[in-house]
């Protein structure tokens, strides 16, 4: 094997054997320089979202720093959980104790995963067995805790995965308690795509000393990723939405809407445009979303149209478009959303429907990513000249003819595309049907609708940002 810069990260050799084996040539740079920092045993505070590797990037030092613990006991008492994962979402947390299992695959570390909406019991036999490794949703795991079906008195690595939407999604009271309960002579890691002012400060108060890595710049976005907003009557979103995937032949689209209702009415929508879609949120059970999202890595639907929450930590590979349907509330998850394109080195498209009510959403994500997105007008779908100039922030002019010069955002028709063969049949009258789908859809009028629901069982609720500081800042060390 020639030797790769993976050689001086100094892993073990079960451990180097097992990224051979996965086909990792070279290391990622957040693997690259948090790596080091977690085997010395430094609390790491880390900016880098799904995509760039950060799994790996804790998941190959905590194998090497539990393997001296290693043991090939059959006895439960032998294995007690000494590496915990908090992760926001059902998904993420799959997702990386499969990653556990895969760098761990030649060492007898054992790990496994708990998570909300599933059953208790399978969960309860595989902790019974004893885990070194366990990637665990928060109110989940405080259910195993109250059922007194895990203990976690021998944790030495706490690892907070997606700290920030754990803190969006109001987990904090919930990762408190767990803290609570751990050792606390320990290593703390921090994995966060953005970090809010508010966020960064607090989290620190949990970290001795950290070491921080930061991949990308702070709240940017993937540099590989184009960025375009089509500006469009409210009411012509879906239609306009459908004209994009059959003219243009997109193939693999992930479509962001605020709400779950919305999602599932969108889904329901683009099947009767004879475009393949599936829908994946919170109130799917697991086992739908996980069929959804299979479903769609696998090419058998076009679309898949998701909440935010849903769509935390999703992993396709080389996913070209990404669409905001509704426009996120908040800022930072214009740049989660826009995380699962433009990755691995390849490019995407992160294209936004933008309605006069998304006005103001939009300029602060622009003020956020510190871009000013182009704005293309779609033929046949720009708003009337009023709603227009509300959209473009100025008096209102019509579109451009044809043929006038682009500027930079400035609205700009979208220029005629090669029209890849249209592989749908032309669009059937709508059927009327449950009210419910044939309306246009709206969007709530509040951000609330759009927040994620809690994705288990606890008190994370309503909680926010100002029991932030409490919780942290009242995290007293010993
Ligand atoms: P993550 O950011 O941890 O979700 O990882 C994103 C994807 O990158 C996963 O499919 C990993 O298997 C893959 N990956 C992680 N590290 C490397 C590497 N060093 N070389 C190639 N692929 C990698």
């Amino acid at each position: 094997m020639a030797s790769s810069s993976f050689d001086q990260l100094n892993l073990i050799p079960p451990l180097a054997q097992a990224v051979r084996e996965l086909g990792y040539e070279q290391p990622t740079p957040v693997q690259e320089q948090a790596i080091p920092l977690v085997l010395a045993g430094r609390d790491l505070m880390a900016g880098a979202q799904t995509g760039t590797g950060k799994t790996a990037a804790f998941a190959l030092p905590i194998l090497q720093r539990l393997a001296p613990q290693a043991s090939a006991s059959a006895s439960p008492a032998r294995h007690p959980v000494r590496a915990l994962v908090l992760t926001p979402t059902r998904e993420l947390a799959i997702q990386v104790e499969q990653s556990f299992k895969e760098y761990g695959k030649h060492l007898p570390l054992r790990s496994t995963v708990v998570y909300g909406g599933a059953d208790m019991d399978a969960q309860i036999r595989e902790l019974r067995r004893g885990v070194e490794v366990l990637v665990a949703t928060p109110g989940r795991l405080l259910d195993h805790v109250q059922s007194k079906t895990v203990m976690l008195n021998q944790v030495s690595i706490l690892t907070l995965d997606e700290a920030d939407r754990m803190l969006d999604m109001g987990f904090l009271p919930d990762i408190r308690r767990i803290i609570a309960l751990l050792p606390k002579e320990r290593q703390n890691l921090l994995f966060s795509a953005t970090f809010p002012d508010e966020i960064r400060g607090l989290v620190k108060s949990l970290l001795r000393n950290p070491a921080e890595v930061q991949i990308a710049a702070r709240n940017a976005v993937a540099e590989l990723v184009t960025h375009v907003v089509h500006p469009v009557a409210r009411e012509k979103k879906r239609e306009l939405l459908s004209y994009l995937v059959q003219t243009r032949n997109l193939q693999q689209v992930l479509v962001f809407c605020g709400t779950r209702i919305g999602a599932n009415r969108l889904a329901h929508q683009l099947r009767k445009d004879r475009i393949h879609a599936d829908a994946i949120h919170g109130d799917k059970s697991q086992a739908e979303r996980l069929v959804a999202l299979e479903g769609f890595k696998a090419g058998k639907s076009t679309v898949l149209v998701a909440t935010d929450v849903a769509s935390r930590g999703l992993d396709i590979e080389g996913l070209p478009q990404v669409i905001n349907f509704d426009i996120p509330h908040s800022p930072e998850d214009y740049v989660h959303r826009i995380g699962r394109t433009g990755r691995a080195g390849l490019t995407g498209e992160a294209i936004s429907l933008v309605a006069p009510p998304d006005m103001e959403a939009l300029a602060a994500i622009e003020r956020l990513i510190k871009k000013k997105i182009d704005r293309v007008l779609v033929p046949g779908f720009q708003p009337d000249g009023g709603t227009a100039a509300t959209l473009m922030g100025r008096e209102a002019r019509s579109a451009p003819r044809r043929g006038d010069a682009p500027r930079a955002a400035e609205p700009r028709p979208m220029a005629p595309r090669p029209m890849a063969p249209r592989p749908m049949a032309p669009k059937p009258p709508r059927p009327q049907g449950d009210p419910i789908f044939s309306k246009p859809y709206e969007p709530s009028a509040t951000s609330a609708a759009a927040a994620p629901k809690p994705e288990e069982s606890s008190q994370q609720s309503k909680r926010r940002a100002p029991q932030l500081a409490a919780l942290l800042g009242g995290l007293k060390r010993a």
